[in-house]
């Protein structure tokens, strides 16, 4: 159920360049153009990633609601995205590591990507170019930006970018040119091609490497990461991107060096000084404490909620009580905590189901609320107290409670009109087949232990005379 349109209400999110709260406007007066960083499909995104690309979905799903037209883009970086001692791309680090061809390996978690948006219920983007199938578009942009002289051919036949020739940079991270110290080791190893130590690869010479490399005017080689997200925004988006969306750690070099390469070539065409009207980044996801990553050893999959038999859901549903500017620690007890509540929502969404919905002027103010919350930077912790206290609302009756949960369900995203059937997972199964084997075995101590365990997930057993027997006491 959509609002009843007015004038399309605005989207208000905190710019990280100008350090303020501006308005999403669209700057061609059809759609609202929108680039979100994707993933590199090396390894299976974890739900820190999905943190940072349910952004994506939430922005569509808010200025949909309110009456615009979102177009999104989202890239898939099969290439170039070096590893962070800058020494070898992560793609054929994996290939090397799972010996597959590297394309196969991208392909396989690009398909695992999807699933894993699916799970989350994100809204899927216009397009995924990848960064392989776009290499034409990137050579055209660095031509050009050599042509401009914003770029030089290196003596080692890699093409960088003059980073002192870009005025402004550093206005998107705070991090000034005089103060990036000389040897520190911004992209690559480049062997002194370079002519200023913060200038960087926006192409790179194959050198040794035979796979995944290309020709170009200056040779064969592959290209750097930063360019692949300045050509493809420019290209898919017509030439101007009105909300660039990222995780906080691509600010800096990524969306920095994004900034300075697409810049000119936009100022040349059309005369606006910025390629991108606003810059929206995402703070972390922590897990128990800890940034959620590979190094950390505290990654959590979709798939691991899955396996659990929780569904993913839940995992939206702690991130939208987290505003996406702060870190947020998420645990298993609170991903459970989340999945009882919601599964509590769809069961009561189904009582309130017999009467009917009425739409009265308090419902209406209320929806009209949690769109605002929305609407404010997103506010989604502000719009979820509210969802909470819908439920429990003595002066609300059934009918209006439905009414505001069938009017909301498309902004949240949590499919609160979903049945509350609750699959059992392999483990939980494993746990119910141990537990008869510690019976048998006279073994009480442990079958006991097995009852409380599978307590705490949400089943209930009974030892009757035909056997055990078992319910779920929470979906
Ligand atoms: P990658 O696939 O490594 O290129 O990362 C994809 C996206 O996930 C980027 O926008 C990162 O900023 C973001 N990201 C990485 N780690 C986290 C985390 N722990 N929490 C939230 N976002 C993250
Ligand atoms: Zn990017």
């Amino acid at each position: 159920m959509k609002r009843e349109m007015t004038e399309p209400l605005t989207l208000n999110i905190y710019d990280t360049l100008t350090r303020q709260i501006a308005g999403v406007s669209s700057s061609d007066g059809e759609s609202i153009r929108v680039y979100c960083c994707g993933p590199t499909v090396y390894r299976d995104a974890h739900v820190g990633n999905l943190r940072t690309f349910l952004l994506g979905d939430l922005v569509k799903r808010v200025l949909e609601f309110s009456g615009h037209k979102v177009k999104l883009i989202q890239n898939i970086t099969d290439v170039g995205h070096m590893s962070d001692d800058f020494e070898e791309d992560k793609m054929l680090s994996q290939s090397k590591l799972e010996k597959r061809d590297p394309f196969a390996i991208a392909r396989d978690y690009e398909a695992r990507f999807h699933t894993d948006l699916a799970a989350l219920n994100i809204l899927p983007a216009d397009k995924y170019p990848r960064a392989s199938e776009c290499i034409d578009l990137m050579i055209e942009h660095i031509k050009k930006l050599i042509a401009m002289d914003y770029a030089y051919v290196g003596d080692d036949n890699s093409v960088y970018f003059s980073a002192a020739k870009f005025a402004s940079y550093g206005e998107l991270s705070g991090n000034r040119l005089d103060a990036l110290k000389p040897g520190h080791r911004y992209e690559y190893s480049e062997g002194g091609a370079k002519r200023f130590h913060a200038d960087w690869a926006l192409w790179k010479a194959a050198g040794n490497r035979t796979e995944m490399i290309w020709n170009t005017p200056w040779g064969k080689g592959f290209p750097g990461w930063h360019i692949e997200c300045s050509a493809m925004s420019l290209h898919y988006l017509n030439g101007h991107v009105d909300l660039h969306i990222g995780g906080i750690d691509l600010r800096f070099p990524h969306h920095e060096n994004e900034r300075a390469q697409s810049n000119p070539l936009v100022q040349e065409s059309s005369g606006n000084s910025e390629a991108v009207s606003l810059w929206l980044h995402g703070e972390h996801l922590l897990f128990e404490g800890r940034k959620m990553s590979k190094s950390a050893g505290n990654v959590v999959l979709v798939s691991d909620v899955i396996q659990k038999g929780i569904d993913p859901l839940a995992v939206r549903f702690c991130f939208l009580e987290n505003r996406y500017r702060s870190q947020m620690d998420l645990s298993w007890a609170s991903i459970n905590a989340a999945y009882t509540t919601l599964q509590r929502w769809r069961e009561k969404y189904q009582q309130w189901r017999v009467v009917g919905a009425i739409e009265t002027s308090r419902a209406k103010e209320l929806v009209k609320a949690m769109l605002q919350d929305f609407l404010n930077d997103l506010d989604t912790p502000r719009a979820m107290l509210k969802l909470r206290a819908v439920e429990k609302e003595l002066e609300l009756e059934d009918s209006e409670k439905l009414y505001i949960f069938e009017s909301v369900d498309e902004l949240f995203g949590l499919k609160l009109l979903k049945l509350p059937t609750r699959e059992l997972s392999a483990e939980l199964k494993k746990l119910l087949e141990e537990r008869v084997a510690a019976r048998d075995a006279k073994d009480f101590t442990r079958s006991d232990e097995l009852r409380e365990i599978l307590l705490e997930n949400g089943i209930e057993v009974r030892d009757t005379s035909a056997g055990q027997s078992w319910k779920w006491i929470r979906f």
